[in-house]
């Protein structure tokens, strides 16, 4: 008799949840994070004839060399620091994530945070330290310190600013946790466009620092490219864990022609930071919600209650992420993406009908 697939997978698979991702079709959807707004038609019509000529019959250059040099021009990656381009940042994290994978070695995060820095030190054996942050959900920086001399972690993961909270940690903070450590912090840049703070220029700085980031927030998120900037020795040994082939033709193709207009994203997520002020203001003035500070293109919300807010939030055609039930700071928590103004206003209507 061959065995059963729960006799066979690994307990610690078993018992995890899969990424959840909702039903969307047709829904103002403000669960993810995008960038609400398409490419301009002219540059859609470009975009199909550079792809149209890239060489698909081919293998793509395995380290993105061409793409990578435009990234490292117009992303302000400080000479002698290399690059580490990944399928999306999630690739990325667990390529890190592999590579100082010893037996029983600690991931430690600020926690609540982007669930997949757990998530992927449970996939490669490591022990995952979660550090509390306030109730504010801001960084408890003695907590951290101690909790990293406590448990000498391998990596640290740090979103700058976090995710599902917005909240953009003190950068004296950050430095005081790359400092206590002689394990490496990765800082997860995903939302640099909306915060407009990063550690980039920093890198020589620290040699136990790495910067990450993605293209996904920013416009992108359907190419699926992130990329990492370190000392060419971090890099040098996140190449032999990465897949050989792991940012495809097409991607690649896409994300240097983007790369060469990215004054059209920029300017739209110049939009999006408008239009947050604007949906911070109608936030606030619901009555029963707890809005937290957001350097993000996001929102977390505390309401009276979550699941029932967030069906009636569905049956009216709009898409959050509810994340009652996901962690215990969370509690009757909703995230809410920053959309168009029009797709901000049927929010905020629905969400005044729904409480
Ligand atoms: C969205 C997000 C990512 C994932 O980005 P992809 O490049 O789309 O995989 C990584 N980190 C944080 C904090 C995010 O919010």
């Amino acid at each position: 008799m061959p065995k059963k697939p729960d006799q066979l997978v690994r307990p610690e698979i078993l018992a995890i949840k899969a990424y959840h991702v909702a039903e969307s079709e047709g829904m103002v959807k403000l669960d993810a994070m995008e960038n609400p707004y398409r490419l301009p038609p002219e540059m859609r019509a470009e975009l199909a004839s550079v792809l149209a000529e890239a060489e698909i019959n081919r293998y793509p250059e395995p380290t993105g060399k061409k793409l990578r040099e435009l990234l490292a021009a117009r992303m302000g990656v400080p000479a002698g620091m290399e690059l580490l381009l990944g399928n999306g940042s999630d690739d990325l994290i667990q390529i890190v994530t592999l590579a100082l994978a010893r037996p029983g070695a600690v991931v430690m995060y600020p926690d609540p945070t982007f669930v997949m820095y757990k998530m992927n030190a449970v996939l490669a054996g490591m022990k995952p330290v979660g550090v509390p942050t306030r109730a504010d959900f801001s960084l408890d920086r003695d907590a951290f310190v101690s909790a990293v001399r406590e448990h000498k972690p391998a990596v640290i993961f740090i979103a700058y600013p976090n995710n599902p909270t917005g909240a953009l940690f003190d950068a004296d903070d950050i430095v005081a946790i790359i400092r206590a450590t002689d394990g490496l912090v990765v800082l997860d840049e995903a939302y640099h466009v909306f915060a407009q703070k990063t550690f980039m220029r920093r890198l020589a700085e620290f040699p136990n620092l790495v910067v990450m980031r993605t293209v996904s927030k920013l416009g992108l998120a359907g190419i699926r490219l992130g990329y990492l900037a370190g000392l060419p020795e971090w890099v040098r040994e996140f190449n032999k864990v990465r897949q050989a082939y792991n940012v495809s033709v097409l991607t690649q193709a896409a994300a240097i022609y983007v790369l060469g207009k990215l004054d059209v994203l920029e300017e739209q997520a110049g939009v999006i930071r408008d239009e947050r002020t604007v949906l911070r203001e109608g936030l606030a003035s619901l009555p029963g919600v707890t809005l937290y500070p957001s350097a993000a293109n996001f929102f977390l919300t505390r309401v009276p209650d979550a699941l029932q807010c967030f069906e009636a939030l569905k049956a009216q055609g709009v898409l959050v992420r509810n994340f009652h039930g996901a962690h215990p700071a969370l509690a009757n928590c909703l995230r809410i993406t920053v959309g168009t103004p029009d797709e901000n206003r049927i929010l905020l209507s629905a969400m005044r009908e729904a409480l």
